[in-house]
């Protein structure tokens, strides 16, 4: 079969709600990508951030394979031998209390939701059905109904409705409104450290430290979704830990298992999570053992190749020698560790046609929004790939 075969298929018998590059690929390593003819490409998406330790790490592959032989899936209705160590694992990491273990971004965050909810009724003693959560302009934290009800972006709720009540939407970064906006009804306020989807957003520093202490003075949860910014991404294990601030709530998944399973999960205190009862919610498949076995590993892996000190590393050389690239087309770098955003002027004709470019020269990245393109390869990159990178970028950011 060719590349267009590939392609024909999935256009005659798919659903359209992507639009991929048409590249077909069949195998990966580290870094690397190779398409049906065996071409190979630098990844610079990482799946969305979901394969920071790289395409088929041979430790993950090893774990999958010895995992899928003894068992898979049990359901929560039984134990298993794994979750309790990755629990176990995540406390020992994060310092957080308790897990709530699900399998995509947006369940965990759905996950989360429901629990400030319940903490605002329990604990905070708001009335029934009134409880608000605080959200921002720009966000993104998956596709449910419920989610992409408090979402900005038209298209992400055209047609969807009717939604859920009980957000409200705030501008990002502006701790100002933040402040503004809290009722007596406010639960929790819940924000991405770095608006990844927005076009890697960054809100001005010093924004997470005063939401921490604007949260503590109005009793709220401070609830961070850092499902694309986490485990190691921006050069920290955490996000928010550029700013020294740890949020009461910690959403979790994309490389928690590397890219091999779904594997998400809510961090909290006993306070919080510990609210939850038998039957209060639940996943047929979250905190399955193989899911488990794979995360358990896969946090091994971030840790024991020192991939969070890479990205801190990396990142900034990265970033560093993506400002200096003179081209007439860049309108601004930005970015923390291994999350790097370039926006390009609106003259410059949309990211596309550039990430087109890039990738007929072995480099695959993706535009998000219409003028960001977005670098953020695996964690286990290293210094000469991203110089092999770079010759490549600044070529293609000269043409007319
Ligand atoms: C990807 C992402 C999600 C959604 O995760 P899914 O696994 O696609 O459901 C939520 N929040 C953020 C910040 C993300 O980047």
């Amino acid at each position: 079969m060719q590349p267009s075969d590939y392609i024909t298929l999935e256009e005659q018998y798919g659903a359209h709600n992507y639009h991929p590059l048409d590249v077909v690929l069949e195998r990966g390593q580290g870094v690397w990508l190779y398409d049906v003819t065996g071409k190979e490409y630098m990844d610079c998406l990482s799946a969305y951030s979901a394969v920071n330790q790289g395409h088929c790490h041979p430790r993950l592959v090893q774990t999958m394979i010895e995992q899928a032989q003894r068992l898979t899936l049990t359901s929560r209705a039984f134990r298993n031998n794994k979750l309790g160590q990755l629990y176990q694992r995540l406390h020992d990491l994060t310092g957080y209390d308790l897990t709530l273990p699900m399998n995509s971004g947006a369940e965990a965050v759905e996950t989360a939701l429901k629990a400030a909810r319940k903490w605002g009724y329990q604990v905070k003693k708001v009335a029934p059905d009134q409880a608000e959560i605080i959200v921002c302009e720009g966000n993104f934290h998956g596709r449910t109904i419920a989610i992409v009800g408090f979402s900005s972006e038209a298209q992400y709720k055209e047609d969807f409705g009717p939604f859920a009540p009980g957000f409200k939407l705030i501008p990002y970064g502006s701790a100002k409104a933040l402040e503004a906006a809290i009722t007596p009804n406010t639960v929790a306020f819940l924000v991405e450290p770095i608006q990844g989807e927005a076009g890697v957003v960054m809100p001005p520093a010093g924004y997470l430290r005063e939401v921490r202490q604007i949260c503590d003075r109005h009793n709220i949860l401070f609830m961070a979704d850092e499902i694309q910014t986490g485990l190691g991404r921006t050069g920290q294990l955490f996000a928010c830990d550029h700013e020294g601030v740890r949020p009461d709530v910690m959403i979790i998944g994309k490389a928690l298992a590397g890219g091999f399973y779904p594997v998400s999960a809510v961090l909290a205190s006993k306070a919080v999570l510990g609210l939850f009862r038998p039957g209060d919610h639940g996943s047929t498949f979250g905190g399955n053992p193989l899911g488990a076995a794979v995360a358990i590993e896969a946090l091994a892996v971030l840790t024991e190749e020192k991939l969070i000190e890479n990205a801190y590393e990396l990142g900034e050389y990265f970033q560093e020698r993506l400002a200096e690239i003179p081209s007439p087309h860049i309108k601004e770098v930005r970015g923390k560790g291994l999350l790097i955003g370039m926006e390009l002027k609106p003259e410059a004709g949309g990211a596309r046609r550039f990430c087109e470019a890039l990738q007929e020269r072995g480099i695959l990245c993706k535009e998000t929004h219409q003028h960001v393109i977005r670098f953020a390869p695996p964690l286990v990159i290293r210094r000469k790939e991203i110089d092999w990178a770079l010759q490549h970028i600044t070529e293609v950011l000269n043409m007319k």
